[in-house]
């Protein structure tokens, strides 16, 4: 099964951050006993194994440093569909399973890529624009089965399989998980630890550091009986902060695991996506509506100068939806902006169009930068994926406003603003431009860990997060979690360079 790297195999040296590694051996299996296998040839040889799902990653988490890629997409089987429960393999991706979704019932985690695999999006523990309702993908995650290299398929479900205190036991493994703290923030960023914790939460957002999901049951939630959508445009960030605080003023977004009631069908409107847009990037896709409309994707009319929040509401019918949103472009003149500028989502067809609108940002982003790149090839994108507490959401905004008007970088801003948690997006032209970018990012990294915050709410550390994450949590904690994955990992040979460097002494000895 595990065949030698060949050139036709190029692409699996990459995911989206457009950086390349290197391999010298790559297996596509299809059944978990085919994982097994693999890892089994992996340890006898001391040989390094990445783990791939559909390498939409952002972070460099799936680009291989040598040794063995193991490429999960073939795996892609949706198992079995149930009402509330959904059995896939880890290939799968969430465009597949929003597919085989039943009628009446929805998966709520949605990353803005839908080809990712849940595979990927469980180990990143990847969110959404709904996140800010229903958290991020470990909230939806009911059962895993891993398999480890001690050579065992974990079979994990939540609230069965739990740790006592920090004691944990799987299969023949072992040991006591360190008490490691986090961010009371939106984060993805390292080991999730609780004492008497379900150990389905050891794997999620590990980023396949300590074992490889080959199974996953998914949690659906019953669909609400009306989705309605608001684009507004306010005049300045300062409206912004204001019309979104009173949004969310009843309704704070759930960073941990969420009250059971979101598990039933909504009885009130609930607020359940919070974006943001800034006028930059009203700007540049308004710039690039001819490309987005050979996509099928169109540009509604937007008014100038403006920032645009975007907010949606779930609740049990149309009428209960409308009240909500009218009571919400009600108080949009108290922050200067016009009720009737706003656009409206009250129907499917047109909610689908504004999200494929919303979803556009990035992707623009990524293929602007891979036209500078024919001219500076060295050239990527930069990125921030970090967020803070409710009460720094004006600091922070201030914070990267006035750094970058300081500067004449391209640049544009766009994210979750509902749970504080922004992408500023630097768009290098040339190379002086990136290093001007990164200087940024590292003074704002400082500043969001000085306030509380995470450095990465979404897209995990991969490769090229370390340093800041080494910032974030510290020295002794980075012992800990590199002891912690040496319990499952004791050849360090799992995703090398991912989340943890290397232990120096257990560094592998794989030549190729
Ligand atoms: C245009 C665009 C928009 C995006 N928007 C979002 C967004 O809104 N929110 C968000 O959270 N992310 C977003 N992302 C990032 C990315 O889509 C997510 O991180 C996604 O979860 C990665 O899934 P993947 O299958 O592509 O994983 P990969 O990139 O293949 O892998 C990601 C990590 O998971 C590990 N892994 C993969 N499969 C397994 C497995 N079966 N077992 C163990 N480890 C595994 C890999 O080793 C790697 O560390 C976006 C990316 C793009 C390109």
């Amino acid at each position: 099964m595990i065949e030698s790297f060949q050139p036709a195999h190029a692409d699996y040296l990459r995911d989206e951050s457009r950086r390349a590694g290197r391999a010298e051996r790559i297996a596509f299996p299809r059944t978990a006993a085919d994982v097994l296998d693999a890892l089994a040839e992996a340890r006898a040889h001391r040989m390094p194994v990445t783990a791939q799902g559909a390498r939409t990653g952002v972070t460099g988490g799936a680009v291989p440093e040598g040794g063995l890629v193991l490429n999960l997409s073939h795996m892609d089987q949706i198992l079995a569909a149930g009402n509330a429960e959904m059995r896939v393999q880890p290939g799968a991706t969430l465009a597949a399973i929003r597919a085989a979704v039943p009628p009446g019932f929805y998966f709520a985690p949605d990353p803005t890529e839908p080809s990712a695999s849940i595979g990927g999006m469980i180990s990143c523990n990847s969110s959404g624009a709904l996140s800010f309702l229903h958290g991020p993908t470990r909230n939806h995650i009911l059962g895993l089965r891993v398999a480890t290299l001690a050579g065992e398929i974990l079979d994990l479900r939540r609230g069965r399989d739990r740790t006592d205190g920090l004691r944990f036991a799987l299969g023949s493994l072992s040991g006591e998980l360190p008490p490691l703290r986090r961010p009371a923030v939106k984060n993805a960023a390292g080991y999730f630890i609780d004492p008497d914790m379900d150990l389905v939460d050891l794997f999620v957002g590990s980023e396949g550091t300590l074992g490889v999901v080959v199974e996953a049951t998914l949690r659906l939630l019953p669909a609400p009986g009306a989705v309605w959508g608001l684009m507004a445009f306010l005049p300045s960030t300062a409206a912004v902060v204001g019309f979104v605080d009173a949004l969310r003023a009843n309704q704070r977004s759930e960073v941990g695991i969420p009250p059971t009631t979101y598990h039933q069908p909504p009885t009130a409107p609930r607020l359940a996506a919070l974006e943001y847009f800034d006028s930059n990037c009203l700007v540049f896709l308004r710039e690039h509506a001819d490309e987005l409309a050979s996509k099928g994707i169109s540009v509604p009319a937007l008014p100038d100068g403006s920032a645009c929040v975007y907010a949606e509401w779930h609740a049990p019918d149309a009428a209960a939806a409308e009240a909500a949103l009218l009571a919400a472009a009600e108080r949009l003149p108290e922050f200067g902006a016009d009720p009737d500028a706003c656009i409206l989502a009250d129907n499917f067809h047109d909610l689908e169009k504004l999200k494929l609108f919303r979803h556009s940002a990035p992707e623009m982003v990524n293929s602007a930068i891979d036209e500078r790149r024919k001219i500076h090839p060295g050239l990527v994108k930069l990125g921030t994926d970090m967020s803070v507490p409710d009460a720094r959401l004006a600091d922070v905004l201030a914070l990267y406003e006035t750094d970058l008007a300081a500067t004449d970088l391209e640049h544009l801003i766009f994210g979750h603003i509902g749970a504080n948690h922004l992408h500023v997006n630097i768009l290098p032209r040339h190379p002086a431009d990136y290093a001007a970018g990164r200087a940024l990012y590292a003074r704002w990294a400082a500043q969001i860990i000085a306030w509380g915050g995470s450095i990465s709410a979404e897209h995990g550390i991969g490769k090229l997060k370390r340093d800041l994450f080494r910032q974030m949590a510290g020295d002794p904690a980075l012992a800990q979690m590199r002891e912690l994955k040496l319990q499952f990992d004791p050849d360090w040979l799992l995703n090398p360079g991912t989340l943890l460097e290397s232990a120096q002494a257990n560094e592998n000895v794989w030549t190729g």
